[in-house]
């Protein structure tokens, strides 16, 4: 019997497809696993690339054969994966397309996994989608992508695309209530839907909403609106230690003052933070809050990088200069 969950349980029917591929020795040469970032398509990646491994087939994979302790402790010698951040180049495609011809070194497969595949150059591509036009008999290629309209079209042609499905609120609210029991529902939503309802990155964003840095904005936020700080120090005190953060607690924050303005305090979703909210809500314009509400929807949607979001924090410091300080 092979088993039927896979890592996390959105993906169950993505793995059943795939074990039964698998069952069936119907697999192709290459596969692209897409989706949204923050479904943890990595972990899946790397179980796909187990349940080829693994020696036994009476369970998927058992965790307990020789392939799987070998991948355990990352020496399995079929098995090849690129480096987690920067780019792909060349160079490992070149080394790769040496090794993928070989004869498997311990059983019926190599497996050649390319996390995050957009990363690939474009000469790095090029070589890639070369190798795939001869596909190599006994290895199998594992990309995945969050942002697989950046890859060649030729590329992507010539890989079978696993596509996981967009996750429900509910569904994603449901899991996380797991992780996070005292956690209002409503708040699971919001994390969810900051994040293009990924449930991993909403996870990551609720420890993150959790932790004291959160503490530290607000802070920042009360001492400026009481006139205690400036703008250029606020500036100080949280680009350099939050900058990756900054985005979702700015969305987070502009809109509970929408939903304070729109539905009253009792609508507001940080609690702790109610009085700040309130203040904040009672005191800028309506249009002001929507326009940096879009403009941060969209800035989180082109997948923020510290520059242009640095950028745009400066220039929000200084409207908010204009629109609170200057009576
Ligand atoms: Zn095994």
């Amino acid at each position: 019997m092979m088993t039927k969950s896979s890592c996390y349980p959105w993906f169950d029917a993505l793995w059943q497809h795939w074990l039964l591929r698998l069952s069936q020795k119907k697999l192709s040469h290459a596969y692209v696993l897409t989706g949204v970032a923050g479904l943890g398509k990595h972990q899946l990646l790397a179980q796909m690339a187990a349940s080829v491994l693994c020696h036994r087939q009476t369970e998927t994979p058992c965790g307990q054969c020789s392939a799987c302790h070998w991948l355990s402790v990352q020496t399995h010698p079929d098995y090849f994966i690129a480096e987690k951040t920067g780019s792909i180049g060349i160079d490992l495609v070149r080394q790769w397309r040496e090794i993928c011809y070989q004869t498997p070194a311990v059983g019926q497969y190599k497996v050649m996994a390319l996390p995050d595949c957009d990363r690939l150059t474009v000469p790095a591509a090029n070589a890639l989608l070369k190798i795939l036009e001869e596909p190599p008999e006994s290895c199998i290629w594992l990309l995945s992508s969050s942002h697989c309209a950046e890859l060649p079209a030729t590329l992507l042609s010539r890989c079978q695309r696993l596509t996981c499905p967009p996750i429900s609120l509910d569904q994603g609210a449901a899991w996380l209530q797991e992780k996070f029991p005292g956690h209002a529902r409503l708040l699971l939503i919001q994390a969810l839907q900051s994040v293009s309802g990924a449930p991993l990155a909403a996870q990551q964003w609720l420890q993150t909403e959790s932790s004291a840095q959160r503490g530290l904005f607000y802070q920042q936020l009360q001492q400026y609106f009481d006139k205690k700080v400036s703008s250029h120090a606020i500036y100080q005190a949280l680009w350099p230690s939050l900058q990756d953060h900054l985005p979702c607690f700015l969305l987070a924050w502009v809109t509970d003052i929408i939903r304070a303005q729109e539905l009253g305090e009792g609508a507001i979703i940080n609690r702790e933070y109610a009085g700040l909210i309130q203040q904040m809500s009672a005191r800028m314009q309506r249009h002001v809050i929507w326009q940096w509400y879009d403009q941060l929807l969209i800035l989180k949607k082109q997948a923020i990088t510290h520059v242009n979001f640095g950028y745009w924090f400066l220039q929000w410091l200084l409207q908010l200069d204009k629109e609170c300080h200057c009576e």
